[in-house]
C-alpha cells in the first residue's frame, strides 16, 4: 500500500462542517483552527479569529438585554473541560456582527467536544454548530400567525355574541314600543270619538237657537251663542283631524278608489273657501280645467286633501291671493295650491311633514293647529301613489304641489 501524504489542514478547513478549534484555556478559550464554512457563517476573516479569544471575538449583541449565548456557551465549554465528555447545547441565540459590524440575529445549534489526548486531557475543544436561524424564525414566525388567528378567532366570537344579545335586547324593545304604539293609537281613536259625541250634540242646538225666528234670539245673545257655535265648529275640526290621524295610524282607513272627475271635485272643494276668502279679503281663483280621463281616487281622502292645503293657505295669507291650479301630464296630474302668505323659512321645509310639527312663532290667522294636517295630507297622497311638495319664500308665500299618478 502506497503511503499518501494528505494535507489533513486543508482537508479540515475545506470540510462543510461548520468547525472551530478552541484551546482549553478558559477564560480564554483561543481560537486555532476553522473551517471555511465556519468563517463565512460568523462572517469572519481567517485573520480576525485564528489566535484571537473566542468571546473578544463573538461578544454578546449589546443592544439585547437578554442575549445570554457567551454565557451559555462559557458554561458548557468549562463543562467540557471539567467532564472530558461532549456537550450538547439547547438552540441559542447568539446575533453575530455582519461585515459592517452590525449585529444579525442568529440561531445556533452548538455541539462542544473535548479531543483529548492519550493521557485523556483535553488538547482541544471543537465547536461545532449548525445555524438554525431560518427554522427557528419560520417557527416564530407561524407561532405568532397561530397567536394571532386564534386571538382573532376569539375576539370575532366575543363580538357576535354581544352582537346577539343587542338584537336580542332590540327585538324585546321594539316589541314593547309596538305595544305602546298600538296602545296609543286605540286611545286616540277612542277618545277622539268620544270627544266628537257632544260637540255634534252641541251644534244642533246651538244652530236651532241661532237661527229660531218664532222665538229669535236678542241680538246680545246671538253674538254669544254665535261665538260659541263657531269654537265648537273649530273644536270638532280639529277632533276630526285627530281621528282621521288615528285611523290612519291604526291602518284603519280603507281606501275605496273609484274613477273621480278630478276637476270638478277639486273646484267644488275649494269653491267652498269663497266666503271665507271674502272675509279675509283674499282672492281665491280656481284654474282646474277638465282633465282627459276619470283618475283613481278616494273621494273622502280627497275631501281632506285639497281642504287641508287651502285652509293651511288661508291661515297664513294676509293679503293678496290663493290659487288652485290643476294641470294634466303626461301620466299624472299636477295640483298646485299657491298663496301670496308669510311662508315658510327654508330650515323648516324639510319638516313641515312631520307629524304634530308646527313652525314655532308662525303665527297664522287663526291660532288652533295640531301639526297633523301636512301629515296627514303626505300620507293620503302616497296611499294614492302620489307625492307632495312644497316651494316657499318668506313674506312671498308658499306653493303645494300633489301629483297624482293616472
Ligand atoms: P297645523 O296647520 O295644524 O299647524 P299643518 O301640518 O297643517 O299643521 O302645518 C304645519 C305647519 O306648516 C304649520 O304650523 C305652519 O307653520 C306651516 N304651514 C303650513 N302651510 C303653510 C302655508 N301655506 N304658509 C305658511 N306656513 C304654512
Amino acid at each position: 500500500m502506497m503511503e499518501l501524504q494528505l494535507d489533513f489542514q486543508l482537508l479540515f478547513e475545506e470540510s462543510p462542517e461548520v468547525l472551530l478549534v478552541l484551546l482549553p484555556d478558559a477564560p480564554r478559550f483561543t481560537m486555532v483552527a476553522a473551517t471555511r464554512s465556519r468563517l463565512q457563517v460568523t462572517q469572519a476573516t481567517r485573520e480576525q479569529t485564528i489566535g484571537k479569544g473566542l468571546f473578544e471575538v463573538f461578544p454578546d449583541n449589546p443592544d439585547d438585554n437578554s442575549a445570554d449565548g457567551t454565557a451559555n456557551l462559557r458554561d458548557s465549554l468549562n463543562r467540557v473541560v471539567a467532564t472530558r465528555a461532549a456537550d450538547t447545547m439547547p438552540i441559542q441565540k447568539y446575533d453575530i456582527r455582519d461585515a459592517n459590524g452590525n449585529f444579525i440575529t442568529k440561531y445556533w445549534s452548538p455541539k462542544n467536544i473535548p479531543v483529548l489526548t492519550e493521557d485523556g486531557s483535553v488538547k482541544y475543544i471543537l465547536h461545532r454548530v449548525e445555524d438554525v436561524t431560518e427554522l427557528v424564525q419560520a417557527n416564530e414566525l407561524q407561532e405568532s400567525l397561530r397567536d394571532r388567528s386564534s386571538a382573532m378567532e376569539n375576539e370575532v366570537i366575543k363580538r357576535s355574541h354581544e352582537l346577539a344579545e343587542t338584537i336580542r335586547e332590540l327585538r324585546a324593545a321594539n316589541l314593547k314600543l309596538g305595544e305602546l304604539d298600538v296602545a296609543k293609537t286605540n286611545f286616540f281613536s277612542n277618545i277622539s270619538h268620544e270627544f266628537r259625541t257632544p260637540i255634534t250634540l252641541m251644534l244642533a242646538p246651538l244652530e236651532d237657537a241661532l237661527n229660531d225666528s218664532v222665538q229669535p234670539l236678542s241680538p246680545a245673545n246671538h253674538h254669544r251663542l254665535q261665538l260659541v257655535h263657531d269654537n265648537s265648529l273649530r273644536l270638532l275640526k280639529l277632533v276630526n283631524s285627530l281621528l282621521d290621524f288615528s285611523r290612519l295610524e291604526a291602518g284603519r282607513i280603507k281606501a275605496h278608489y273609484a274613477p273621480l272627475d278630478v276637476a270638478g271635485f277639486t273646484t267644488e272643494l275649494v269653491a267652498m273657501f269663497h266666503s271665507a276668502a271674502d272675509k279675509a279679503n283674499i282672492k281665491l281663483t280656481i284654474d282646474c280645467p277638465k282633465v282627459s280621463e276619470p283618475l283613481w281616487i278616494d273621494r273622502e281622502m280627497w275631501e281632506k286633501i285639497i281642504p287641508n292645503l287651502v285652509s293651511n293657505a288661508l291661515k297664513f295669507t294676509f293679503a293678496g291671493e290663493i290659487a288652485v291650479r290643476l294641470r294634466e301630464l303626461t301620466a299624472s296630474v299636477a295640483i298646485e295650491v299657491s298663496d301670496t302668505g308669510i311662508g315658510i323659512p327654508p330650515a323648516e321645509l324639510p319638516r313641515i311633514f312631520e307629524r304634530f310639527y308646527r313652525v314655532t312663532g308662525n303665527n297664522g290667522r287663526a291660532y288652533e293647529g295640531t301639526g297633523i294636517g301636512l301629515s296627514l295630507v303626505r300620507e293620503l297622497v302616497e296611499l294614492h301613489g302620489g307625492r307632495v311638495s312644497v316651494d316657499s319664500d318668506v313674506n312671498r308665500g308658499t306653493t303645494f304641489r300633489i301629483e297624482i299618478p293616472k
